[in-house]
């Protein structure tokens, strides 16, 4: 019964305690260790659950982990298409879709504060905000990006996001000594928040168009976790859609 339970580094750690964060809720509690051990996951749970923390602290504790770890593949030199500042196209290593400017600013807050002080940069993309500004910021780098479907898919038709970073293109980073990084195979991350309403709003076509777009690693290639706080029939389909295998939680 304590976010010590399950060993997620010690930047995040150090990020829990600086939060406040005294216990795990409960959709936390469960929600942590399926994350950790790689599975799929369908979680009903409801706003105030706590829901947020239960999947951007496992994410954002595997992509730290991932960067210096084993899942990276040092290469000298680095690709043509990423210089050294002047990435052309930007590749999140885990997407997080969420139907409102609101939730998706949330979100990305509290991404903000448990990225702190880790190399992990969050970035957020929604409607009705300037465009340019929000493709700027995502060319400074972005590792966990926060989105509502609409704009995503309007970045994507400008050909300013690509999300298949990891199976088909393996982009590099620079780091410190020179070297660039490359990530290898199924290090992506995609969550789908508050998925009923991100239906109820009308955003299935958009949601599919960035989730079965033929550069995202399929389900079992990637790791998918789905939040909802009901689960109809839609949400169903959608789940077996998207998720490979899942482990199904409610709270
Ligand atoms: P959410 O359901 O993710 O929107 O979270 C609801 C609120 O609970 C947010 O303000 C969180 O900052 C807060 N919260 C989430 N997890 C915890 C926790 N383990 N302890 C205390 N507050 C939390």
């Amino acid at each position: 019964d304590s976010f010590h339970d399950v060993d997620m580094g010690e930047i995040i750690m150090g990020n829990i305690t600086l939060s406040r964060y005294s216990r795990p809720t409960p959709v936390q509690k469960h929600a942590i260790p399926i994350i950790k051990s790689k599975r799929d996951l369908m979680a009903c749970a409801q706003t105030g659950s706590g829901k947020t923390a239960a999947f951007l602290l496992p994410v954002l504790s595997q992509i730290y982990t991932d960067g210096p770890g084993e899942a990276l593949q040092a290469v000298k030199g680095g690709s043509q298409e990423n210089g050294k500042y002047g990435r052309r196209k930007q590749y999140p290593l885990s997407l997080v879709l969420a139907p409102t400017r609101e939730l998706a600013l949330q979100i990305y807050d509290e991404a903000r504060k448990f990225a702190y002080r880790s190399r992990v940069r969050p970035c957020v993309v929604y409607g009705g905000a300037d465009i340019g500004q929000q493709i700027r910021d995502l060319e400074r780098g972005c590792h966990l990006l926060v989105a509502t479907p609409g704009r995503l898919v309007d970045m994507m038709e400008r050909g300013k996001i690509g999300l298949d970073y990891c199976r088909y293109k393996k982009p590099s980073f620079e780091c410190a000594s020179g070297w660039s990084v490359r990530f290898v195979d199924s290090s992506i991350y995609l969550v789908l928040d508050e998925a009923d309403r991100m239906l109820d709003m009308g955003f299935e076509p958009q949601i599919r168009r960035i989730v079965e777009q033929d550069t995202m690693p399929p389900k079992g290639h990637r790791q998918t976790m789905m939040f909802s706080a009901t689960f109809p029939k839609e949400i169903q389909i959608l789940a077996r859609d998207f998720l490979d295998e899942y482990i199904f939680l409610a709270v």
